[in-house]
């Protein structure tokens, strides 16, 4: 990634990196599924305003292009890169001589909500990373240079969403910095910071969270801004104080769920394991971590960022990635359509289906992104270092290296990296806080948080790793208890009978195969760990790496049955804590499933007396 001058580890282009293994398999069924589609079927992109239609000129576009162009190009896929060409190619034909870029008139310019002028500018630059299209610094520069004077002359101000996301600007903003060094940009920055919220005024609106619609404590808004200060600091001139952590914290210990998300529904929902969070939540918290460890250098990022990759994000789709929830929560038993107020706070009666666009459309455009940025952080680097960030299957061929990494992991510890030095480098690689013990070729070494490979010009070497390390029970609030096995969270899964939903509503046609899921449980539900045992079944990882059918990897855990009953009010979701915890019945063997593969699921359950 140009932009280098500010980040810690700079990313790597989609040229340099491709998938391999599953987690190429996992992209294929991405690009088949809705977000390979969405510009043949679902009206706000295939007729949108940004290619001169009649529908959503705003955010849609954008959301979809920001994953669609770098899915297309990991893949390598004519067809796709074609189709998402075609969009970027009216978007740059648009582009008015002063640089004003989205489809409005003049006259509404004013009264313009200019958080697409900055997402837009963050989209093209993910197509430049894609494409090194020549065009696409000049475009840039000409959409900030005029956002610049019409913040200055005070023409449009930041408000509502523009004003609670400032700073996914910067994104683009320090591309063009670094490519053009004009100080007017510096300028830009402060007006957008000072027009901007400042997220710490804020943080003690996460402690006693409310069901309202403010901006403050929006889950998405929240999911973009713990990047805030990382992208930021240095163009504003200022020193970097970590604010991420302590927000993070403030998050976490108020709102926090297993997989590492944060309960939005779609504001801030404190720790009930009903609530739930929405699918751009999942997807901006992985970009935000990706760029705050580029940005950095901290590992504590990848970490989190994992957790939320490989649960949260398979665990809101349907194994064809055509249908997805809005709203997802950890102990699912059913997802019923409420026939009066849902129990989310302000998210409506189906935004836990899977489906088209269960309560609101931004998710089905918004989704595209999570899997091929997550790809793209595999390897970063800086001066003479490549690091592997994320351990997925992939190769890198770069300047320096040509580097393939198989590996199944998180399903499977065992790592083979095939590695040609063209000049002399560094291979760093991660190790996870949570590994025991450690091997390389075959040697058990000691305990330590990176292994670092010496390479020089010429020389070509296979290095294999792998990791030991055992299930836990992590705690929970209301002395609940969660399993993890390294990065995957386990659930116990319920059978789901999926009942299809084919409609119409405001125009919009739900038909097979995007239609609408309700997901009717049928299989118990309330049980508590009766012991404190846990075995790992590693299985085969099919050509649908998180199955609901055929799970990669399962834990059996020894489980009774207990009294838990339904939230008063509701007959389709569990209490938020059982009743009891007295077992009643005879201790049964029951396999858990990644929290990924359980699409009903109990995720956080307690210890039986
Ligand atoms: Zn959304």
């Amino acid at each position: 990634m140009k932009g280098g001058a500010i980040m810690k580890y700079s990313l790597f282009t989609t040229k340099e990196i491709k998938p391999l293994g599953y987690i190429k398999d996992q992209l294929r069924i991405q690009a088949e599924g809705l977000s390979g589609n969405l510009d043949k079927m679902w009206r706000d992109i295939r007729d949108s305003a940004w290619i001169g239609g009649e529908a959503e000129g705003w955010e849609r576009v954008p959301y979809w292009l920001d994953g669609f162009i770098p899915m297309a190009y990991l893949l390598e896929d004519e067809d796709l890169i074609a189709r998402g060409q075609k969009y970027i190619e009216a978007i740059i034909a648009n582009q008015k001589e002063n640089g004003w870029i989205c489809p409005c008139t003049d006259e509404q310019i004013p009264a313009y909500d200019t958080w697409a002028v900055q997402l837009i500018s963050k989209t093209l630059y993910t197509y430049y990373l894609s494409t090194g299209d020549e065009r696409i610094p000049e475009v840039l520069y000409k959409v900030l240079k005029n956002y610049y004077e019409l913040l200055k002359k005070g023409t449009v101000k930041l408000f509502f969403w523009g004003e609670h996301r400032w700073f996914e600007t910067f994104i683009a903003l320090n591309f063009v910095y670094d490519t053009y060094k004009e100080e007017w940009l510096k300028d830009l920055a402060k007006i957008l910071k000072t027009q901007g919220y400042e997220p710490l005024n804020f943080a003690k609106l996460y402690k006693t969270p409310v069901s309202k619609t403010i901006q403050q404590t929006h889950i998405v808004n929240l999911a973009m801004m713990l990047k805030y200060e990382a992208v930021s600091y240095e163009i504003l001139g200022e020193e970097y104080k970590n604010n991420a952590e302590y927000l993070y914290k403030m998050l976490y210990n108020y709102n926090g769920t297993p997989v590492e998300l944060f309960t939005g529904d779609e504001h801030l929902a404190g720790l009930s394991p009903i609530q739930g969070t929405e699918l751009c939540a999942v997807v901006e918290q992985m970009f935000s971590y990706e760029l705050l460890y580029a940005y950095t250098g901290d590992v504590k990022w990848l970490e989190r960022l994992e957790v939320i990759a490989f649960n949260a994000l398979p665990g809101t789709f349907s194994d064809d990635m055509w249908t997805h929830q809005y709203d997802q929560q950890s102990n699912q038993i059913n997802c019923i359509r409420f026939p009066a107020k849902p129990i989310f706070g302000t998210n409506n009666f189906d935004s836990h289906l899977f489906g088209l666009e269960p309560n609101y459309g931004c998710c089905t455009a918004n989704l595209s992104q999570g899997w091929p940025k997550f790809i793209t952080s595999a390897f970063m680097y800086k001066d003479d270092e490549i690091i592997n960030a994320i351990q997925i299957p992939t190769k890198l061929t770069c300047k320096k290296a040509n580097i393939e990494l198989n590996t199944e992991y998180p399903f499977k510890q065992q790592f083979n990296y095939k590695v040609e030095a063209k000049e002399d480098f560094k291979l760093i690689v991660r190790i996870p806080s949570f590994v025991e013990k450690l091997y390389v070729n075959g040697e058990e070494i000691i305990k330590q948080n990176k292994l670092i490979f010496d390479f020089k010009a010429g020389e070509s070497r296979e290095i294999n790793i792998s990791y030991k390390f055992e299930p836990e029970f992590i705690n929970r609030p209301y002395c609940l208890k969660s399993v993890k096995y390294g990065s995957l969270v386990f659930s116990l899964p319920i059978e789901a009978e999926w009942k299809m939903l084919e409609y119409e509503r405001n125009g919009v046609e739900r038909k097979f195969p995007y239609c609408d899921y309700e997901l009717i449980g049928k299989s118990d539900w309330n049980y508590g760990f009766s012991d404190v045992e846990l075995s790992v079944e590693e299985r085969e990882v099919t050509k649908v790496p998180f199955s609901s059918k055929e799970p990669p990897i399962v834990i059996k855990a020894k489980m009774k049955k207990i009294p838990w009953g339904y939230e008063p009010f509701y007959d389709t979701v569990c209490a938020k804590v059982p009743k009891s915890t007295e077992a009643y019945s005879d201790e049964e063997l029951k396999e858990l499933y990644p929290y990924g593969s359980a699409k009903l699921r109990m995720t956080e359950m307690p210890m039986v007396d």
